[in-house]
């Protein structure tokens, strides 16, 4: 079983394979601290380890930003999609949206709770503005969510 994923745009995909749980992930966390919501501006940085070796670069590959001494993270240099959390030489972190089906890899635990934006506990209970239906006057440039 393989899992795929990528960018925005498809400019960088990638492929994780192995069977070191099942499906080639470990256990997805979602991170709450500040480095991780600048990184994705947004709450929070979803991520998930794989093995290097278990990882590879389908189409294109990511640069990099080095964030701290520690850490770079990988993104598209295209369209921006942050990808990586790399932390390791023999492991890395992908961003879980980031996947084709994202669903399949549910983050499991939370880093840096306290670093939490004020509102996140609150997000199930805001109130739902109906969908408009789908858009009509736009043409989606997004990848679609598989490998092409
Ligand atoms: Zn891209």
């Amino acid at each position: 079983m393989s899992l795929s994923g990528g960018c925005q745009c498809g400019a960088v995909r990638f492929r994780v394979d192995g069977q070191s749980n099942g499906q080639g992930v470990g256990r997805a966390s979602i991170c709450h601290c500040r480095m991780c919501q600048k990184a994705f501006a947004g709450p929070f940085g979803a991520l998930v380890t794989v093995k290097v070796a278990d990882l590879t670069w389908t189409r294109g590959a990511p640069a990099h930003f080095q964030s701290s001494d520690q850490i770079r993270r990988g993104f598209c240099a295209t369209c921006g999609t942050p990808l990586t959390f790399d932390w390791s030489a023999d492991r890395i972190d992908l961003a879980v949206f980031a996947f084709d089906a994202p669903s399949a890899v549910a983050p499991v635990v939370q880093l840096a709770r306290e670093s939490r934006a004020p509102w996140i506990d609150h997000v199930a209970d805001l109130p739902v503005r109906p969908s408009a239906g789908p858009p009509s006057e736009i043409t989606s440039r997004q990848h679609p969510d598989r490998d092409t």
